[in-house]
């Protein structure tokens, strides 16, 4: 007998239909001799109207007060999905209880909308799990240390799955959702696309990071710091299908180096258009400035991504950075009230459609010239490069967000990722 963590994404709940299906294939699971704990997003476009209701009343929620509502709001989505697979689950026959993360509780920490999860008490969950029943944790929510309900970023649901499964030790932590597995890169815009039977957690905490919302950024570190069994897997298969060869299914993330005889450089291309770059004109070229200005932006609790510091001339230089593009508007407001005015800077631009393209793979490590072969291919189709970040397994350019799909094309055929499935 195992302990097994399910987590079905909103695609995969999103209909009475499917929610069925999903209590099937759980039942499958927990028949075959396993306690199961199941962590299900909201339905499919759910987080989306919610969002948008909340939206409509005040177009641009900022202040502390406004996202502790926003959370309050878009973490109903989760609760409604817990409730009625359990309602499914009993119809099965089975017994369910549903759990939202308060009740768990699951403990974060105060940054409504992108809460951090620091504690998870799994007493309360064993206790069912003895009593032979399958429980149900919402997934994207929590509850910070004055009550306060708090979600962990959009796509979180991955993070709540991976962090209990961590917390209660669980033999394997399935994510289901509506492709199946890991591809060289979103087969939504790259048809060509392979499957990728296994990929090393390195380049799957890069892919993450660097766009590829398949898995939440933060359920890949959760992973990699608790070593959790994890993989990545189709819930659009038959319910009934062998249990042993679903359990081998789609992409398992590895923890130890990947011995194959043939490493390929490049495993895969991620893209982000969720960013967006600001430029500070005319700062002096002095020590301090850099602090100045970052140190601001991230006291706003706004992630900063590439960096590029120009070479000064006259004592004067242009800094520029690439932000979360939510965060746009309020980076600009920031920058040019109080941040410009403070280091003596000209002036703030900014450009909110530009994009972040990335090749991400092991075997960069060992080889040269992998850089030089991505600025070539896309310059051959009249691409040019705004900004470049490099680090030892990954190389990105910001580019204009019109050419994306291009570049992502350009780049997948360049490093020979178009075929078959692996
Ligand atoms: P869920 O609702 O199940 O969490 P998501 O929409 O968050 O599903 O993530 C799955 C989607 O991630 C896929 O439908 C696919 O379009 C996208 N995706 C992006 N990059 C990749 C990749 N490298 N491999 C597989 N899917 C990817
Ligand atoms: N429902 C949340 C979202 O849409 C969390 C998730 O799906 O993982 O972002
Ligand atoms: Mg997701």
């Amino acid at each position: 007998m195992a302990l097994i963590v399910h987590k079905y994404g909103g695609t995969s709940m999103g209909s009475t239909e499917r929610i069925r299906n999903v209590a099937k294939r759980v039942a499958k699971w927990w028949r075959a001799g396993h306690q199961m704990v199941v962590v299900p997003s909201a339905m499919s476009g759910e987080t989306n109207r919610l969002l948008a209701l909340a939206k409509d009343l005040m177009p641009d929620a900022r202040s502390p007060e406004a996202l502790r509502e926003l959370d309050m709001i878009a973490s109903t989505g989760e609760q409604v999905s817990v409730g009625l697979l359990s309602l499914a689950l009993q119809a099965e026959g089975l017994q369910a209880v549903s759990y939202a993360g308060w009740q768990v509780p699951i403990k974060t920490d105060s940054a409504y909308t992108k809460a951090r999860i620091s504690a998870i008490d799994d007493a309360r969950v064993r206790a069912d799990l003895a009593a032979g029943k399958v429980v149900i944790v919402t997934g994207f929510q929590g509850i910070d240390g004055d009550g306060h309900i708090t979600t962990l970023g959009r796509g979180g649901s991955d993070t709540s799955a991976v962090a209990v499964a961590a917390a209660m030790k669980a033999d394997e932590c399935l994510i289901y959702t509506d492709v199946d597995g890991v591809y060289t890169t979103d087969p939504r815009i790259v048809p060509e696309a392979r499957r990728l039977s296994s990929i090393s957690f390195e380049e799957m905490l890069e892919m993450a990071s660097l766009g590829s919302k398949v898995l939440q950024i933060r359920s890949v570190e959760f992973a990699g710091k608790y070593r959790v069994p994890l993989r990545v897997l189709s819930s659009f298969t038959p319910w009934d299908i062998d249990l042993d060869e679903e359990a081998k299914s789609g992409t398992l993330i590895t923890y130890e180096e990947d011995d194959k005889m043939e490493q390929a450089v490049v495993s895969g291309i991620a893209f982000n258009r969720d960013e967006a770059k600001v430029t500070v004109l005319g700062v002096p070229d002095r020590p301090g400035i850099a602090y100045q200005i970052l140190g601001a932006v991230a006291e706003a609790n706004i992630d900063v991504d590439v960096i590029i510091q120009n070479v000064s001339n006259d004592g004067k230089t242009d800094f520029s950075f690439t932000v979360p593009r939510s965060d746009y508007g309020r980076v600009l407001d920031l920058l040019k009230a109080s941040v410009a005015p403070a280091v003596g800077a000209s002036s703030v631009i900014g450009d909110n459609r530009i994009c972040k393209v990335s090749i991400v793979g092991i075997g960069m490590k060992s080889h040269v010239g992998v850089a030089a072969k991505m600025f070539r291919s896309l310059s051959e189709e009249g691409i040019n490069i705004q900004m470049i970040s490099t680090s030892e397994i990954k190389t990105s350019v910001v580019i204009d967000e019109k050419y994306m799909e291009l570049a992502v094309r350009a780049l997948h055929r360049a490093f020979e990722l178009d075929g078959q499935p692996t």
